[in-house]
């Protein structure tokens, strides 16, 4: 049989303004040289002022981008990203467990940079209680993590002790993104992985609007290189420097949170 090349699945919402979501997937994965496929979840009207308005796509049809790739294509591994509600959390969660696309990256996206709520807050115990303990990896940032771990993270230490509640959640590794401590000149990720390990990834601070879609493209990173094969600490380190590129060079697109420079 003829070698397939590698794939990769985006299960996530659309963002019109082309920075973040399912867009900021598309790119990610192309440009760490996998194939990307999609299953697509919710439609945002977006742009980079803001979320103006969304609609979560009918389960019907969420079953049935799902049941066409496991029907054909093989991919290695996936993320979820913008899930919007309990109905769409569950959903996924039913058609992840009933076929093998990989390792899973789960992007406990909740809130947008400009406030708008992408995931209801009755489907944040679903996302805890049936989504999490299939994932590999997990990347909250630290207000996801708060609410996941239903805990308030004040400092670096609160930091691993989420981690550790998230991982008796299920999730065998966990990475703590501290891109929200507003004093500090780094921003400091927590890792922790499946067999105790667990190291700090730190990076200078930018001081830069241009942020939109950091969290999508971090998770997408790490998806494509789990779907090549690499370690889950490799993806990881990888994900945070290809993040880190992005931020650093910004392009100007549009009059808000402007999104990342993906030819950085
Ligand atoms: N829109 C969609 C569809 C998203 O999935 C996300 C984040 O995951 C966002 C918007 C928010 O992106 P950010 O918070 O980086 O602005």
């Amino acid at each position: 049989m003829e070698q397939q090349f590698t794939q990769a699945l985006s299960i996530a919402g659309s963002d019109s303004g082309g920075g973040a979501g399912m867009q900021a997937d598309l790119k990610t994965i192309q440009e760490r040289h996998v194939f990307a496929t999609t299953v697509l979840v919710a439609v945002t009207a977006q742009n980079t002022l803001g979320v103006d308005d969304f609609v979560a796509l009918d389960p019907k049809i969420i079953d049935e981008q799902f049941a066409a790739l496991a029907n054909d294509l093989q991919i290695k591994a996936c993320k979820t990203g913008m899930l919007a509600d309990v109905t769409r959390v569950k959903t996924v969660v039913k058609n992840l467990k009933q076929y093998d696309f990989g390792p899973l990256t789960v992007d406990p996206v909740m809130i947008a940079k400009g406030g708008a709520p992408l995931l209801s807050e009755d489907a944040v115990a679903v996302v805890r209680n049936e989504l999490l303990p299939l994932a590999t990896v997990a990347t909250p940032n630290l207000p996801e993590a708060e609410k996941l771990a239903d805990m308030t993270i004040h400092n670096e230490e609160d930091m691993i002790v989420v981690a550790k509640k998230l991982q008796e959640i299920g999730v065998k590794n966990v990475m703590v993104k501290g891109g929200h401590f507003v004093s500090d000149d780094q921003s400091s990720d927590f890792v922790l992985l499946e067999d105790g390990q667990s190291f700090w990834l730190s990076a200078s601070r930018v001081d830069t609007v241009r942020t939109h879609g950091t969290g999508d493209t971090l998770s997408a990173c790490i998806t494509a290189e789990l779907a090549k094969g690499q370690t889950v600490e490799a993806a990881i380190r990888t994900g945070k420097q290809f993040v880190d590129a992005t931020i650093r060079d910004g392009i100007i697109v549009g009059h808000g949170h402007g999104p990342l420079n993906h030819w950085a």
